[in-house]
């Protein structure tokens, strides 16, 4: 696992060290508002990095920016060594075309908030839809992956149910399996449970603790405080377009050193 990467002729480093996503001084505009301003976060492969902050403060939007549902302004976002939507050459960047974009993104789990499952499809479908139609996988392959996708997120029995006759955590557990679908090597979850009832809050947070403790590398965004302090290796706090402070979850979340996270942890707990 600690096989040499060559970076520069002056240094090396270790692939245990190498950061899965890098994102360098990124800003984002919508319009007049300056949404993000200015974020560097590392996330090291196999880590789980919780993200909170207020509504409105540019969670979703960096989320977004590292599967490219949202381009950057400026700055660089890249996983595992590759710039997400473009091409260096010499100093200069390119913009990726469409195909190396869909490309890149197979490579990215996305779990949103409200599920986004087709609803005409089973979940079955669901969950092989991508597989074969990106990833040119043979139908009864990929049936047979999601069938055990399945057995994992407890739904061994729901295969041929449609989205509406599930329950929200169901539909949410369904959605996680179908982000698995594509073997990323990096999950995204953009508060995956605040659409749910609170009884079924806890059945999707099982699930995605047992893809942390299976050494996915995740970016969690969650007000979930509970579940950042066991399953976090770092926790995020964000406001207004900037990353606030960061750190081990016993360290953010029992002695915040800004005041900002103060408040927010205070209205949250
Ligand atoms: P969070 O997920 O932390 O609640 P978002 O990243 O969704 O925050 O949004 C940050 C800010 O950007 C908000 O003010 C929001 O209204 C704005 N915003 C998000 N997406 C868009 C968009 N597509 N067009 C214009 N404004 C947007
Ligand atoms: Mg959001």
């Amino acid at each position: 696992m600690s096989s040499a990467v060559t970076v520069s002729a002056a240094t090396t480093v270790t692939e245990a060290d190498t950061a899965k996503v890098e994102i360098r001084s990124v800003h984002k505009n919508f319009g007049p508002l300056h949404v993000l301003r200015g974020i560097d976060l590392d996330v090291r492969a196999g880590e789980v990095t919780v993200v909170l902050g207020p509504s409105g403060s540019g969670k979703s939007t960096l989320l977004r920016t590292i599967n490219h549902l949202e381009k950057v302004d400026s700055g660089t976002v890249s996983v595992d060594g590759t710039l997400v939507g473009y091409r260096r050459s010499g100093n200069k960047l390119h913009e990726l075309r469409e195909r190396d974009i869909l490309k890149q993104r197979t490579r990215i789990g996305f779990v949103f908030q409200n599920f986004h499952l087709f609803p005409h499809l089973t979940v079955l479908e669901n969950i092989v839809e991508a597989p074969v139609s990106a990833l040119k996988r043979p139908r009864k392959d990929a049936e047979a992956a999601a069938r055990k996708l399945l057995d994992r997120v407890g739904l061994a029995d729901k295969a041929e149910a449609y989205p509406k006759q599930l329950s929200g955590g169901q539909q949410q557990r369904v959605a996680i399996a179908r982000a698995l679908a594509l073997e990323p090597g990096l999950l995204l979850f953009d508060e995956p449970t605040s659409a749910l009832d609170p009884e079924l809050v806890g059945e999707v947070l099982d699930v995605i603790k047992d893809l942390a403790a299976s050494g996915t590398t995740m970016i969690v965004v969650t007000h979930e405080i509970g579940f950042a302090r066991e399953v976090a290796d770092t926790v995020v706090f964000m406001d207004e377009g900037r990353i606030v402070e960061q750190g081990p979850p016993g360290d953010v979340l029992d002695s915040p050193r800004h005041e900002r996270t103060r408040a927010f942890l205070s209205k949250v707990l």
